[in-house]
């Protein structure tokens, strides 16, 4: 059986963003795929470059303080890092939407939710009357379960609790049904009780055809709403994998890590270990293992090749890959997190 083509192939996507007088490196190397109709987590605490990946993707990186060393992101065959920026915008919205963490960085609060609807269905729709721009506004609208599709379309963003403005938003970003949703952070703004009926409103609405890079620190949300997983720690992939295998068996220590420190093991009797430290900045990152200073297997084994070299992105036990030197020292994820 021959793999389908992905939807997505993003080559060794290194970005660096301007500080002074020197360009500091905020991507390194980043690789991955996305297919037709699958769902993949991209994870990672703030700073390990998951937003500023996306942002990259959807050209919405500053100009002038930003620049893309070295890449490709092929999308539906062509190189989305390097179309004039109105075809871009073309793709954007249409082939590619964004759902994002504040549905009012989407949402201009002086229109109607359905004048802007409509208008993001006109864009790439040009010929289409009134009434039937209309209709598709009210069906999308009621896609996403909002309640009396006709009232919500007159109303505007800004007299929506918070959940509704980001049911809102999510009709924005699927009106056109496009083939690829990137949803940053989607449901982080939200009450816990909301969280669980926005994402599954945006799993229903956005349908079987499309995909989906959901990016998240949450790991429950990965474990819930993905097939696939990438972990990124400052600025690159450290491990992939599909969901079940490495929430079954993480082969990297920061991704046993986060899963350590998930209050879901807590709140079952489970002991809440956070992991020691915090990210590092990108202007001065550790040598080697940008993990190493907290990492707990190096603390164990104190290999220098932790220190002194970068590990590369190898194929992990099963399906996926890690970059860990000393991954093979790894027990059960079980033991290792009762060692932590
Ligand atoms: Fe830890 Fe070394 Fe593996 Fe990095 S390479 S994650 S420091 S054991």
């Amino acid at each position: 059986m021959t793999t389908p083509a992905p939807l997505l192939s993003v080559r060794d996507l290194t970005v660096e963003f301007r500080r002074d007088r020197s360009w500091l490196r905020a991507l390194h190397g980043v690789s991955f795929d996305v297919f037709e109709g699958e769902t993949v987590g991209v994870v990672g605490e703030s700073g390990s470059g998951k937003s500023v990946t996306v942002q990259s993707l959807m050209g919405l990186l500053p100009a002038r303080s930003s620049r893309l060393a070295a890449g490709s992101a092929v999308f539906a065959g062509r190189d989305i890092l390097r179309l004039p920026r109105r075809e871009l915008r073309r793709i954007r919205g249409k082939d590619i939407a964004m759902v994002f963490q504040d549905p009012m960085s989407s949402l201009n609060p002086v229109f109607t939710v359905g004048y802007q609807i409509a208008e993001a269905i006109r864009e790439h729709n040009p010929g289409l009357s009134r009434e039937t721009l209309r209709e598709r506004t009210l069906a999308v609208l009621s896609r996403v379960e909002l309640p009396h599709p006709a009232q919500a379309f007159s109303t505007f963003p800004f007299q929506f609790s918070g959940g509704m403005r980001q049911r809102a938003m999510i009709a924005m970003a699927i009106a056109n049904a496009p083939r690829l949703l990137i949803a940053d952070e989607p449901t982080t703004a939200l009450d816990v009780t909301i969280q669980a009926q926005v994402m599954q409103v945006l799993q229903q609405a956005r349908g079987t055809g499309s995909a989906m890079l959901l990016i998240t620190h949450d790991m429950g949300l990965v474990a819930e709403a993905t097939d696939r997983v990438i972990v990124m720690y400052a600025g690159r992939v450290i491990e992939t994998g599909t969901t079940a295998e490495v929430f079954a068996a993480p082969r990297h220590p920061y991704t046993r890590g986060l899963l350590a420190s998930r209050p879901k093991l807590a709140a079952a009797g489970g002991r809440l270990t956070p992991i020691p430290g915090s990210p590092p900045n990108i202007a001065s990152l550790p040598g080697g293992c940008a993990f190493h200073p907290r990492c707990a297997l190096h603390e164990r084994h104190r290999d220098p090749i932790c220190v002194d070299t970068v590990p590369a992105l190898l194929p992990r036990e099963g399906a996926g890959l890690v970059a860990c030197h000393l991954t093979h020292l790894l027990g059960s994820a079980q033991r290792e997190m009762e060692t932590t």
